[in-house]
């Protein structure tokens, strides 16, 4: 079931266990602004997701609320790992869900990073 991306944070939710080190992960990267790790049901022969360390539910609170610092941590933090993973130059594909519309389905902001073969065209018509 989509989330309703306009609600508070809730500290229960699987991606902040994984933060909190309750539940484990294929971790790929880690900084003081994020951490990713590979999709538990993956999309695509590469499939991580990255998420930003801090509370945030979704692209909307995080792009309104989170510091400079961290809008720059975060975003640096997935040039790098697709980066360290070798999808530059095949190329790869960003995407971020956002609440019903969007089909979010864990309240805590992640960005989908898929690489490995051929995406075609963004969306399904
Ligand atoms: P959303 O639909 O919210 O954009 O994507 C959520 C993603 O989280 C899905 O691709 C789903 O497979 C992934 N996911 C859900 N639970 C877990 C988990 O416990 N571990 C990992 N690694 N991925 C998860």
């Amino acid at each position: 079931m989509p989330i309703d991306a306009t609600l508070p944070y809730d500290d229960s939710n699987i991606f902040a266990r994984i933060l909190r080190g309750e539940l484990p992960c294929r971790k790929v990267f880690e900084d003081e602004f994020a951490l990713a790790f590979h999709d538990i049901n993956p999309q695509a022969p590469v499939h991580v997701l990255v998420i930003p360390k801090g509370r945030y539910v979704s692209w909307a609170d995080f792009t309104a609320t989170a510091s400079d610092a961290e809008i720059a941590g975060f975003v640096r933090a997935i040039g790098t790992v697709a980066a360290d993973l070798g999808l530059v130059a095949p190329g790869y594909r960003l995407l971020a869900n956002v609440g019903q519309h969007g089909h979010q389905e864990v309240p805590h902001l992640h960005v989908h990073l898929f690489g490995g073969r051929q995406f075609g065209a963004m969306l399904p018509r």
